[in-house]
């Protein structure tokens, strides 16, 4: 088969039609209103409650197994699923590092323990993961990471280091990320992808304020923290290739469905429709093209689906939807704020959103090493 040859189905079946119409009803029913920002202390503990209740009705992780509280869902219902949830309204998911990011890896690379020990109690939100991979030295430069792993002369290792801009690490119990085995090792080689507990001996956790006043990010310090062997996902000093799959989920579909983005983009027209005075030509011609690029999103996802179902993997592809949706996000927001004019500032949430977006660019690696990547991989560039 060749690479994207697939032709996509576009046509829902009745079980899927079926499945989104529950989805709806019960989102409609339980979407919870006038939630704090899940990136300050009260916020977090409000959404970890309503993922809990996600969790109860087995709406938290549709397309897991059942024995780790999904639904055994397929890829597409998956899909369906999020578009209902963007579409409700509901809350951006305050589990996602871990449901979205570790948990494909996990998936992939954990022991039948490691995943029995892990994933259940990750859908329930009982145990609340974050991604320990920038360091001060190594940001988009991964492969300089300098927190190291020390074979400890009792059995495990001995963790030590500095994580920073972990997302709302200062509320979660756990982290993911990846320490230095091989000491005469260099760059993508001799690095191990570690699961640490938040309250081992020797971590200190330093939560700090983003550009909003959310306490959105911490920095993690790990001085000779002790961890099992079984804290290894992966093989011992292959970390990097761990990491690649986790990478791959951050950037690509499964972090940022297309749902997100065509619910912004209705209720980008909606704004529209309510204010036909502020919606000059130039600004409706801005919204119309944002609202068909986020179409083109969702159908470029279905496609890739498509090309998942059939045992393909995106790799590289990954790095053309990050590029996208964060671009994207961008300029949906800014045509809401061109809108709302003045009165831009007394929006909350389109503000928000729009201060969000700014982000998307940088974090999940950012988009001039995403352009990088595209050029190398996916278009047989020369490096230099
Ligand atoms: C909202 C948000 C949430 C985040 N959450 C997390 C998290 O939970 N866990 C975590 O580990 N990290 C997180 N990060 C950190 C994020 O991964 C890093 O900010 C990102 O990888 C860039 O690293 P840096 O900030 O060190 O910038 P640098 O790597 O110092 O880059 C600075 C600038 O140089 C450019 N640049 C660097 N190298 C190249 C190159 N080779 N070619 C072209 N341009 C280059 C970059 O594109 C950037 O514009 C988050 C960041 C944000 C904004």
């Amino acid at each position: 088969m060749s690479r994207g040859s697939e032709p996509v189905d576009l046509t829902y079946t009745e079980e899927e039609l079926e499945f989104r119409a529950r989805s709806r009803e019960w989102l409609n029913a339980n979407v919870p209103r006038d939630l704090r920002s899940g990136d300050t202390a009260e916020g977090f503990a409000q959404h970890v409650e309503w993922e809990k209740r996600l969790f109860d009705a087995r709406w938290a992780v549709v397309s897991w197994p059942e024995r780790y509280g999904g639904r055994d869902s397929s890829l597409w219902e998956w899909l369906i699923f999020e578009e209902e949830y963007y579409r409700a309204g509901a809350p951006a998911r305050v589990t996602q590092n871990g449901i979205f990011l570790l948990a494909p890896t996990v998936f992939e690379y954990g022991t039948p323990e490691q995943q029995d020990a892990i994933l259940l109690r990750m859908a329930a939100a009982e145990d609340l993961w974050c991604q320990g991979w920038s360091e001060p030295g190594a940001g988009s430069d991964l492969a300089a990471t300098a927190s190291r792993g020390v074979r400890d002369s009792d059995g495990g290792w001995r963790l030590t280091g500095q994580k920073t801009w972990t997302t709302r690490g200062a509320f979660c119990t756990h982290l993911f990320g990846l320490f230095r085995t091989d000491p005469a090792s260099e760059r993508h080689r001799g690095l191990t992808y570690f699961l640490v507990p938040l309250d081992a001996d020797g971590v200190t956790v330093r939560g700090f304020q983003r550009l909003d006043g959310d306490e959105g990010f911490a920095e993690v310090f790990l001085e000779d923290v002790h961890v099992g062997d079984d804290a290894i996902l992966g093989g011992l000093d292959d970390g990097w290739r761990v990491a690649m799959s986790t990478t791959g989920s951050e950037r690509g579909l499964t972090l940022r469905s297309p749902g997100r983005f065509t619910s912004t983009a209705e209720r980008l027209i909606e704004l529209a429709r309510e204010r036909p005075l502020a919606a000059t030509p130039a600004l409706l011609d801005r919204i119309v093209q944002a609202w068909i690029d986020a179409e083109a999103y969702h159908l470029f996802t279905l496609a890739q689906v498509t090309g998942i179902v059939a045992g393909r993997s995106p790799g590289a592809e990954s790095s053309l939807n990050k590029v996208f949706w964060s671009e994207l996000d961008v300029r949906l927001h800014t045509a809401a704020l061109d809108l709302l004019g003045a009165e831009a500032e007394l929006d909350g949430p389109w503000t928000r959103g729009f201060l969000f977006s700014l982000a998307g660019p940088i974090y999940a690696g950012t988009n001039e090493i995403q352009r990088n990547i595209i050029a190398e991989r996916l278009l047989g560039l020369p490096r230099k």
